[in-house]
């Protein structure tokens, strides 16, 4: 964008600092000076933090968002159909993307999904998919193109080019207390999902004790603030609320929330939430999308390819496209298996009355599925499988979950963990 008059970051910066409603073009100068170097690295650190005392208004924050996704490469595409994806603001258990991407390709629309790592107690779309032998999460733009455009969906890590201004401004509020503000959370999200060139996306915004929104009325800020910048921005944009006080999928861990989606997607699953959380996101999509009339009939389009293997087909696809192997639905010892894989007990008869979801994505990082540090090497083939769910009757010596451990160290600490996340009442000892 050309500016106008003189840019003077201080004058903006005081600006931000008071509140007042910045101009869109100062905005643009601001985040393109982070790319060129005029805009040092002070200046990015009192933003931040002006943003976060301040506030920003929402047409402010759609600027930003812009600013953000433009600073790198925006994906254009020519397809026969709508170009569409899902955010999730991240929990224990939740691999539905896994599920989500094929079932929209099998519908006829196209979904480049640019996923992320794990962050803190979540887990990440992408360090599952990194679990499967072969699968070239760093594919580059060309192949990602061509699988997005011949198979329908592709799911890959942030390149280099992706709003990288937005890199340097979540590095920087890490470093200066600034993570916490919806509006830099908003157009943080929203810029790398934009720069995929999409018509349509929809929100899951998680809510419970393993989401980092805590709250519903937290959670609804966030949706509120994420919809309404998206729509400015120019996306058909929805939200979903969804539950986080247990594990969605049964399953908590890389490999083995890649088979338990495998288990969903080839029609072998009890995982009935975790069902109806994927299908009600991509009914809100395909109504958005006009590929179907309403939600309803989304709903019903959805659950049709999920459960007649059309998902499944797809999902085997793309893994074979991505560089994994060709016959995932049949075979999957291309997933890793730990060495120890035993059942943890209920040691008192009752009801599950509360589970605590985010010691449980703790425990997985104890058992080394997860990083403690930002460069760790994760080991796939850790976590649970078969966890109880909530309201559960359970018996004295009944399986809360099985654990997969690399060592027994792990497995005993863990197992520990996951007992104690656990909270059974009115049982008899
Ligand atoms: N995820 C992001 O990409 N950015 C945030 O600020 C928070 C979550």
């Amino acid at each position: 964008m050309e500016h106008k008059t003189t840019f003077l970051p201080q004058e903006f910066l005081a600006q931000a600092r008071d509140g007042k409603n910045l101009n869109a073009q100062d905005i643009h100068a601001f985040i393109n000076g982070i790319k060129t170097g005029a805009t040092s690295p002070a200046q990015i650190g009192a933003f931040v933090m002006a943003v976060r005392l301040s506030g920003l208004g929402k047409n402010n924050i759609v600027d930003l968002t812009c600013a953000l996704r433009d600073s790198g490469d925006v994906l254009r595409w020519d397809l026969d159909g709508p170009v569409v994806d899902k955010h999730s603001t991240g929990g224990v258990g939740d691999n539905v993307s896994l599920i989500l991407a094929p079932i929209l390709a099998a519908l006829g629309a196209y979904v480049p999904m640019i996923s992320g790592a794990g962050l803190g107690h979540t887990g990440g779309t992408l360090d599952k998919l990194s679990s499967i032998q072969g699968y070239k999460i760093d594919a580059d733009n060309h192949v990602f193109k061509n699988v997005v455009t011949n198979i329908g969906c592709a799911i890959i890590g942030q390149t280099d080019a992706l709003a990288p201004a937005d890199k340097v401004l979540y590095a920087t509020r890490s470093a200066t207390a600034a993570v916490d503000s919806i509006a830099l959370i908003t157009a943080s999200i929203l810029s790398k999902k934009l720069a995929e060139g999409l018509d349509a996306l929809v929100l899951d915004i998680k809510s419970g004790n393993g989401a980092m929104m805590q709250t519903k009325t937290e959670a609804e800020e966030l949706a509120s603030s994420l919809v309404e910048v998206a729509r400015g921005a120019g996306v058909k944009t929805s939200a979903l609320i969804t539950d986080m006080n247990q594990p969605l999928a049964s399953a908590a861990g890389n490999s083995l929330e890649v088979i338990n989606a495998l288990n969903l997607l080839k029609s072998e699953s009890h995982d009935l939430r975790l069902k109806d959380v994927t299908l009600k996101l991509c009914a809100k999509l395909l109504a958005d999308c006009e590929l179907a009339v309403d939600e309803q009939q989304g709903y019903e389009k959805a659950k049709t390819v999920l459960e007649n293997g059309m998902a499944a087909e797809k999902f085997a696809q793309m893994v074979s496209a991505l560089g994994g192997p060709n016959n995932i639905l049949e075979n999957d010892t291309c997933l890793p298996k730990a060495n120890i894989v035993q059942d943890i007990k209920a040691e008192k008869s009752g009801v599950i009355k509360t589970i605590d979801t985010r010691s449980i994505g703790m425990a997985v990082i104890v058992l080394g599925g997860g990083r403690k540090k930002p460069d760790d090497k994760i080991d796939y083939s850790t976590g649970f499988d078969n966890l109880a769910e909530l309201g559960t009757k359970i018996n004295q010596g009944d399986i809360l979950a099985r654990i997969h451990a690399a060592d027994k160290d792990t497995a005993f600490e863990a197992s520990k963990m996951l007992r104690a996340s656990y909270i059974i009442e009115n049982g008899e000892k």
